[in-house]
């Protein structure tokens, strides 16, 4: 049935037709997405291996997504005072570039080694920069964001001295990875080479490792001051739900000591 319809329908209909079952599936006020603060019965399902309650159908943010948001928010006030504070954000989630840009005390950089993937506002220029060879000073950043990158490249400890390098003396990042917290070291093997193997071996096709509980050491041992907070696990239970946060997920805030 569902075939046939996608066949014979025009393309604007079956977006009508399916917002249409959306509303009325995802309708309701039991949820709350941090962010871009909509309303629903339940967030959407997402992933290969699915998670119950995971996406908002407004704005697209994660559990992770929506508990940095809460982090940063409620826990360090990011957002509050008007000291200037200088931002560089790796692999800049849409999300975040867009409540960034707004902030009149935020310098904001955004950047990517391939900057023509994001085409997100003219307006803000998204900088091309390689994570292992950072073409700014040192001590330039107050806070640096960079989710889910890490595991993509091969020198992480390159990369993690170059975060380290261009953070100001009490300045912070957050730096989060997939983690398997079942693992005591970090799986990596560089003989893996096809997409269809690394696959395999690391989950993703373009995974180059798998974290595991030495991910702390690793970002110690280049310098940082690292914190695993475990800011999930003092929310409540139905905190947890109502904003679609996993409440075993640690949030790695590494600092540079003055
Ligand atoms: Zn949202």
């Amino acid at each position: 049935m569902k075939q046939r319809i996608k066949k014979y329908l025009p393309k604007f209909i079956l977006k009508q037709y399916y917002s249409n079952i959306n509303k009325r599936r995802y309708s309701g006020n039991a949820v709350e997405c941090p962010i871009c603060h909509s309303q629903f019965k339940i967030f959407k399902s997402y992933g290969v291996v699915e998670r119950e309650n995971a996406e908002c159908l407004k704005c697209g943010s994660l559990e992770r997504h929506r508990l940095l948001w809460k982090y940063l928010n409620e826990k360090l006030n990011f957002f509050e005072g008007n000291k200037p504070i200088k931002v560089l954000h790796f692999a800049p989630e849409r999300i975040f570039f867009n409540e960034f840009i707004k902030s009149n005390n935020i310098n904001y950089i955004p950047c990517d080694l391939y900057p023509e993937y994001f085409n997100y506002n003219e307006q803000v220029q998204i900088e091309k920069v390689d994570i292992t060879s950072i073409p700014y000073e040192d001590n330039s950043f107050d806070f640096i964001l960079c989710n889910h990158v890490l595991e993509h490249i091969p020198n992480d400890k390159l990369a993690m001295t170059e975060l380290f390098r261009v953070m100001k003396p009490g300045g912070f990042g957050i730096l989060q990875v997939p983690l398997d917290p079942n693992l005591i070291n970090t799986y990596e093997d560089f003989t893996i080479i096809t997409p269809e193997a690394k696959e395999v071996a690391f989950g993703q096709h373009d995974h180059v490792r798998v974290y595991g509980l030495d991910y702390k050491q690793r970002l110690e041992n280049v310098g940082f001051k690292v914190c695993v907070d475990d800011f999930a696990q003092t929310l409540t239970k139905e905190s947890c739900f109502k904003y679609g946060l996993i409440e075993s997920e640690m949030i790695y805030k590494c600092s540079k000591e003055i």
